[in-house]
């Protein structure tokens, strides 16, 4: 699949490659041509989209940010950036988030994950996000339990940081030194 996005040809269009990536992130739909820009030019975008790829909720809200109507290409400048060099960038963006890691956990890490986080007292929720947590219908979607939601011990997002094989839980297991609090071996990463 990275090598479907990455295989860009001269004569592929940047409606090809809104396609392309939609199918990586598992959407059944282009995403819009102005989120595609941002994600070419806005690396803590493309690391959001690839951390919710396969979760539709968020990556609706983030195709949806109004803050990407600041990538719409002006005139001026669609008439003189060719398809091939706005290709040729995108590629270069895309090439670069597959060595940064393109991979999320499975289901089943994502659940232990989430539910150490939700039992954790370094979560940190936000009071409508706690009542909401209680009576939203989304409590039982993996995944999205602790979205809005905070460790207070790294400061990171959880909804993202649960996501990302790469990451790790900084606090160490109540019962097991050599474990963080999602049961993983502390020091490992990856
Ligand atoms: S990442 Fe670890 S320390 Fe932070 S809230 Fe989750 S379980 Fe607690």
């Amino acid at each position: 699949m990275i090598q479907d996005i990455l295989d860009i040809k001269p004569t592929d269009s940047f409606q090809d490659m809104c396609d392309r990536m939609a199918a990586f992130l598992g959407m059944k739909t282009r995403i819009p041509e102005n989120a595609m820009r941002r994600a070419i030019q806005d690396p803590d975008f493309a690391n959001d989209l690839i951390t919710c790829r396969n979760a539709p909720d968020f990556l609706e809200a983030l195709l949806d940010d109004p803050g990407n109507d600041h990538y719409a290409e002006p005139e001026a400048e669609a008439a003189k950036i060719t398809n091939t060099e706005l290709l040729k960038k995108a590629s270069g963006a895309l090439l670069r988030w597959s060595k940064a890691g393109f991979s999320t956990v499975d289901e089943e890490v994502l659940e232990t994950r989430e539910n150490a986080c939700l039992g954790c007292e370094y979560i940190s929720k936000p009071e409508t996000m706690l009542q909401k947590l209680v009576t939203s219908k989304s409590k039982a979607q993996i995944g999205k339990r602790v979205a809005d939601c905070v460790c207070k011990l790294c400061g990171c997002s959880l909804s993202k940081k649960i996501r990302l094989p790469s990451e790790a839980c900084p606090a160490v297991h109540p019962k097991n030194q050599e474990l963080n609090r999602w049961s993983e071996p502390i020091g490992k990463t990856g």
